[in-house]
């Protein structure tokens, strides 16, 4: 029930493929594919130099799995009230989407 990002320049990533957000966000209400999925999470390693968003992301320095995703793709057939119930997710390196989306 692992999360394996590629996003690398994401503030939350810790440059291996693992996650340190709190909640990841996925959106996707819409979504039919994986490129119309998004996690919004991301957020651009550049703003690490914002001390005040740095010490509110470190304040949760712990690895999150699935079950700490929040996602809106209701056409996905791992989601079920937007809790996501896949065995491990992939997040896209380039667009941040949800490589482990499959539609119903
Ligand atoms: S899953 Fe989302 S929030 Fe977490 S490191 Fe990847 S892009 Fe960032
Ligand atoms: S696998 Fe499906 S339910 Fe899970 S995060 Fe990806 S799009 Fe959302």
């Amino acid at each position: 029930m692992s999360i394996k990002c590629g996003a690398h320049n994401c503030v939350h990533n810790d440059n291996n493929g693992n996650c340190y957000a709190g909640v990841v966000n996925v959106r996707g209400t819409h979504a039919l594919t994986t490129d119309e999925t998004l996690c919004k999470s991301f957020a651009d390693q550049d703003l690490k130099a914002d001390a005040e968003f740095a010490t509110e992301f470190n304040a949760a320095p712990k690895k999150a799995g699935v079950n700490n995703i929040k996602c809106s793709a209701c056409h996905c057939k791992h989601n079920d009230h937007q809790k996501c119930y896949a065995e491990d997710v992939q997040i896209n390196h380039v667009t941040a989407s949800c490589e482990t989306f499959e539609q119903h």
